[in-house]
């Protein structure tokens, strides 16, 4: 028998995460090593580093600690904004009339509006602690820069953003948020770089494409002194700091004796998905529980479900570690109608893994159907939801209407990682039924799969 359930579940203080946890350590086989773009060898520590604070240059490579220590200041910052609730989504179920029962896991409530902060701010201590000036990064939707700019503030460093050209333009608030967090933004490509005058001189009608923002901030970073690059996804030092997310899940679910049947989370890079289920992977790998895991992407850029599992570059420049992921080509470019974020052309490397081993199963969505089910659950739930997130919502609902024809009772969780006040323009185009649902086809796709390198 389960307890009575609240409508939000919040951990107290003393039972947050004081480690986070790694799950390559507890993976069998482990993901690919990254390799040196330079000589197609594995990446060591040193040579990292030089694009990586080091401790986040070890933390990447770390494949055999199962839990690795948060920092006292790190902790002390996550108190600010975590626990984050586990909430039972009584009302959406009530409103689908299904007998699943549906819990969220909801990161929304922090001033970035999203888990981004999560690993932001392990990012910004270690460069402080390195003694650096300051970190570059790029950022899409704008969710990452504005994390990452609270977190260079709250340790004083300085933070050189460079934002997706489109998102730049049809986002000034997000923008304007993280100037205020004292953050420079510059529109990506920009001809503050090399690479950017390289693929302005392409393509000079460019909407800019995360690759390619990456591309620059790497650059600036490299070329620099007191500078390094940060990235708020794909890595597994980020899913690791993301595994915050799954440990307080898992602490409530216990707790409350809750047992997850069905775990979805959305996936662009990974992070969220990554972190949210890595906790309950852990116990899945070990056998002492069972759990489906739902990637959910969308159907405009589907890494998983139409991607290749190869060696790739993370960045457009060709400048980070080649990592091995299922990828739809660095030089893929998700088509401009598509507004509802996770425009990444690859996925992290230990989803990658998961999912090539058949752990993780992935779906894809097309965004019409995923704005109505925001809308949908944000006037069913109270809460706006992110584009992104709203993957997973879209997800969640259809598993519980299948059990809804089933009458099966199953447990569902879902990662709602953040709100979508600043999407308004997305949320404009499906209100005013302007929305399309762009798939590509596999002629595109294989276009930027042709480009990938050859590994030997
Ligand atoms: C960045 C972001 C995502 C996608 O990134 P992942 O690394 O795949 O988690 C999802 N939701 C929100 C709100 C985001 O800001």
């Amino acid at each position: 028998m389960s307890k009575n359930i609240p409508y939000k579940i919040y951990l107290k203080e003393d039972e947050l995460p004081k480690q986070w946890y790694n799950v390559r350590a507890d993976m069998q086989k482990k993901p690919a090593p990254i390799l040196n773009p330079k000589n197609g060898k594995p990446m060591t520590l040193d040579e990292l580093s030089v694009v990586f604070c080091r401790e986040l240059a070890a933390q990447e490579l770390n494949e055999t600690d199962p839990y690795i220590d948060i920092p006292g200041e790190i902790i002390d910052f996550y108190r600010m904004y975590r626990p984050a609730p586990l909430v039972r989504a009584y009302y959406l179920e009530k409103a689908l009339g299904t007998p699943a029962k549906i819990y969220y896991k909801f990161e929304g409530n922090n001033t970035s509006g999203s888990h981004k902060l999560n690993s932001a701010i392990a990012q910004a201590y270690y460069a402080k602690k390195q003694g650096l000036k300051g970190v570059t990064t790029e950022t899409g939707a704008g969710q990452w820069g504005t994390a990452l700019s609270m977190a260079c503030s709250y340790f004083d460093l300085d933070c050189k953003v460079y934002m997706v050209k489109c998102s730049y333009e049809q986002k000034p608030f997000r923008r304007e948020v993280m100037r205020t967090y004292g953050a420079n933004v510059t529109p990506s490509p920009s001809n503050t770089t090399e690479i950017g005058r390289k693929i302005l001189s392409e393509y000079p009608d460019t909407n800019g494409s995360l690759g390619c923002a990456i591309s620059e901030a790497v650059e600036a970073a490299v070329g620099h002194e007191g500078y390094r690059y940060v990235l708020g996804s794909v890595l597994s030092q980020v899913l690791l700091h993301q595994s915050v997310i799954g440990l307080e899940a898992m602490a409530a679910c216990d707790k409350y004796e809750i047992k997850p049947d069905i775990i979805i989370g959305c996936a662009g890079g990974g992070s969220n998905l990554g972190g949210l289920i890595s906790p309950f992977m852990g116990r899945k790998l070990k056998g002492e529980a069972d759990y489906r895991f739902i990637a959910v992407e969308p159907a405009s850029c589907t890494s998983l479900t139409r991607g290749t599992y190869a060696y790739d570059y993370c960045d457009t420049g060709m400048i980070c570690p080649l990592q091995k992921m299922y990828t739809l080509g660095s030089s893929f470019m998700p088509s401009a109608s598509h507004a509802g974020g996770l425009r990444y052309h690859g996925m992290s490397a230990v989803v990658s893994e998961l999912y090539d081993q058949g752990l993780i199963e992935a779906v894809s969505v097309e965004q019409t159907s995923v704005f109505e089910a925001a809308t949908r659950f944000a006037r069913i739930e109270g809460t706006l939801p992110a584009p992104e997130s709203s993957h997973a919502i879209k997800a969640a609902i259809d598993e519980a209407l299948k059990c809804k024809e089933t009458g099966e009772e199953k447990t569902i969780l879902f990662g709602l990682t953040g709100t979508g006040y600043f999407d308004m323009y997305a949320y404009q185009q499906y209100n005013d039924g302007t929305m399309s649902d762009y798939i590509p086809t596999d002629e595109e796709i294989m276009k930027s799969i042709d480009k990938l390198p050859e590994i030997k």
